[in-house]
Order: C-alpha cells, then sequence, then structure tokens
C-alpha cells in the first residue's frame, strides 16, 4: 500500500467540488487516512510549493492557494500515487483526458482544481507538512 497527499485547492472548494473529488479517489479504492480544511498564509503555500520556487508561475501559484480553504488529505491504497494522478488528469486542463478531475472543472493550468503527490519522497514531505502522527489513521 502506498500513500499520496491530495488537496482540493481554492478553486475547486469555491466551486463545490469537494465531495466529487473525494468520490472519485474512493471510487479508485483509495481509503483517507487523514483529513482536513485549512487556510494557508502566503508562507505556508510557498512551504508546501518550495519546490517550484524559481519558477516565473511561484508568486502567483502561492497566492492562488492561499487565496482561500482547501482540503488536504493523505489517501493510501494501491499505486496512490499513480492512480489519483491519473484521477486527476493533466497539469493543464486542455490537455487532460477526458472523465478526469481537470478537465471536468478545472478553468486553467493554474487554478486545476486539484493536488497530488508525485513520488513517495513528496509524499512523505508533503503528508508531514499537513498533519502528525496522531491525525493519521494508518
Ligand atoms: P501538478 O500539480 O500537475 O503536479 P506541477 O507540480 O508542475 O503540476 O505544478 C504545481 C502547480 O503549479 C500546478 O498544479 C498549477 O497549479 C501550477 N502551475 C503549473 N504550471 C503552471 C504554469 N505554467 N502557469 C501557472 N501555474 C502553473
Ligand atoms: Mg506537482
Amino acid at each position: 500500500m502506498e500513500k499520496t497527499l491530495s488537496i482540493v485547492k481554492p478553486d475547486g472548494v469555491r466551486k463545490n467540488v469537494i465531495g466529487e473529488v473525494l468520490s472519485r479517489f474512493e471510487k479508485k479504492g483509495m481509503k483517507i487516512s487523514a483529513i482536513k480544511m485549512i487556510h494557508m498564509t502566503k508562507k505556508q503555500a510557498e512551504g508546501f510549493y518550495y519546490v517550484h520556487k524559481e519558477r516565473p508561475f511561484f508568486s502567483d501559484l502561492t497566492d492562488f492557494m492561499s487565496s482561500g480553504p482547501c482540503v488536504v488529505m493523505a489517501l493510501i491504497g494501491e499505486n496512490a500515487i499513480k492512480t489519483v494522478r491519473e484521477t486527476m488528469g493533466a497539469t493543464n486542463p486542455e490537455d487532460a483526458a477526458a472523465g478526469t478531475i481537470r478537465k471536468d472543472f478545472a478553468d486553467n493550468v493554474e487554478q486545476n482544481i486539484v493536488h497530488g503527490s508525485d513520488s513517495p519522497e513528496s509524499a512523505d514531505y508533503e503528508i508531514s507538512y499537513f498533519f502528525n502522527q496522531l491525525e493519521i489513521k494508518e
């Protein structure tokens, strides 16, 4: 079993699709092992996305991620990282496959509804960024 970290980003919360996103992950066999709603500060969003700090979109991205509440969750399941990323679709919704979350709900490459970890190392960092041991149901 593998773990991953997903986020329903502020646009997903504003569009009222929290349940829809969770349901799609559950239908793929993912179990929620931790979940909460938070509203990140700009600094907290910068810490989460520090790997992108040199990218031209970093400032806009961290403004967006701190623009409202989001739902952060740790998911566990078989091939959770790949399964969640396939369910999300490509970063740019214009490139996302039919039936993916981003194709169905995202407005653009920045405001793309959902995050999913891209490797076991980033999943570990991201889960521990938001949750302590007591908050995670194994
Ligand atoms: P993913 O979320 O699919 O793993 P990345 O890790 O490459 O994508 O990028 C992190 C986030 O940064 C994206 O989900 C998106 O919100 C934003 N982003 C990525 N590329 C761009 C871009 N070219 N312009 C604006 N925002 C972007
Ligand atoms: Mg990424």
